[in-house]
């Protein structure tokens, strides 16, 4: 299985530069019953205002990411309009278009002074009529909810259709976020303030100007290059037409994914994760690859089905240079995840061997 999954999305998949994501604009618009010509234009956003939308969303994804407009269609059933998240089913499996790589995008307007509201990755598989992004029209750019009309909600929201929770999710503590290079922040901020509110977390001020804190338009600024990775791995589990078909997985099982970066000494750097009971040896080989079969300096990409309810795993990796793969030729990384979720990272710094067990690794009483 291993290999077949290597020659299927592994270096095919390394290959491209940009994911192409092609967007499906469902625009709701108020029903006019013929009373003012103001009224005819709820819900309706001008062409070049959905083009400086879509402007903004390609330089908040790049290099990752590229959108493009396949289609936008103009709805005006009045079930659609003014709606909360638990009212949009209806319109969902009426409108949308494509596979779980298309982003549908529903403007109408919101209730309670909603901005919008998205689903993740993981969700489209078994869900994919309710898969996608709803926004405010008011949101778009020139739009008439002030600060928050220049864009900002449909790349917040599109962060979160790509895997991302809010820089503030779990607070100070816990993985937060589960993004390495994005500070712990404790309550959502609104707007650009010099603030470090989780002092204790080492890595400095809030990132307020990040577009998935709660920042205005005047302040939401910026991805994270930990979001840009997180967004790209969930895209290839989730969302890619390569991806990983879940019917490889079978029910009980999860998905295993290993990514390494290695330096420019990739022939020096090995890895093996093997399968087994705890107190017992770790028999079974689950996965392993050669340095001199991984790109240098690059990140490579391993998946495989493994079970971590039933059995414990461990991963082990070995530098012949004693060096580790950061950060004398190279910055490399190791990280492991599980079901899109990473559990691990590490640097392997400075060292010939380095190992992490993971799964039910609880000795038996
Ligand atoms: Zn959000």
């Amino acid at each position: 299985m291993m290999k077949e999954y290597l020659a299927r999305s592994g270096a095919q998949r390394r290959k491209r530069q940009v994911v192409n994501v092609p967007i499906h604009w469902h625009m709701i618009k108020k029903k006019n019953k013929g009373k003012s010509a103001k009224d005819e234009k709820d819900g309706v956003i001008s062409e070049s205002a959905i083009n400086e939308g879509i402007e903004r969303l390609n330089a908040a994804f790049a290099p990752n990411f590229s959108f493009i407009i396949a289609s936008i269609e103009i709805n005006d059933n009045k079930r659609y309009w003014h709606i909360d998240k638990k009212g949009d089913d209806d319109m969902k499996k009426e409108l949308r278009k494509g596979d779980c790589s298309a982003l549908n995008i529903y403007s109408t307007r919101l209730k309670q002074q909603s901005l919008g509201w998205a689903t993740m990755p993981n969700y489209c598989f078994g869900n994919m009529a309710s898969d996608g992004v709803v926004i405010d029209y008011g949101t778009a750019p020139g739009g008439n909810t002030y600060g928050y009309n220049k864009g900002g909600t449909l790349i917040h929201e599109t962060g979160h259709w790509l895997g991302l929770y809010h820089t503030f999710q779990g607070g100070c503590d816990g993985n937060g976020d589960q993004v390495a290079d994005t500070p712990a922040v404790a309550h959502p901020n609104y707007y650009c303030q010099d603030i470090d509110s989780c002092p204790n977390d080492g890595l400095g001020v809030d990132q307020v100007e990040n577009f998935m804190d709660y920042g205005d338009d005047f302040c939401a600024s910026e991805f994270s290059e930990g979001q840009l990775t997180r967004m790209t791995a969930l895209w290839n589990m989730y969302r890619s037409d390569e991806r990983i078909e879940f019917n490889d997985c079978k029910k009980n099982e999860n998905l295993l994914m290993i990514q390494i970066k290695t330096d420019m000494k990739n022939r020096q750097t090995r890895f093996i994760v093997k399968r087994g009971w705890p107190k017992k040896k770790l028999r079974f080989t689950v996965m392993k690859e050669l340095g001199k079969n991984m790109k240098k300096n690059d990140v490579n990409t391993f998946y495989e089905c493994i079970q971590t309810d039933k059995f414990c795993y461990q991963m082990r990796i070995f530098d012949k240079g004693h060096d580790g793969i950061c950060c004398k030729n190279g910055k490399g990384f190791f990280s492991i995840w599980i079901d899109g979720s990473q559990i691990w990272k590490n640097n392997f710094e400075n060292l010939d061997k380095q190992k992490k067990r993971f799964g039910n690794c609880l000795v038996p009483k």
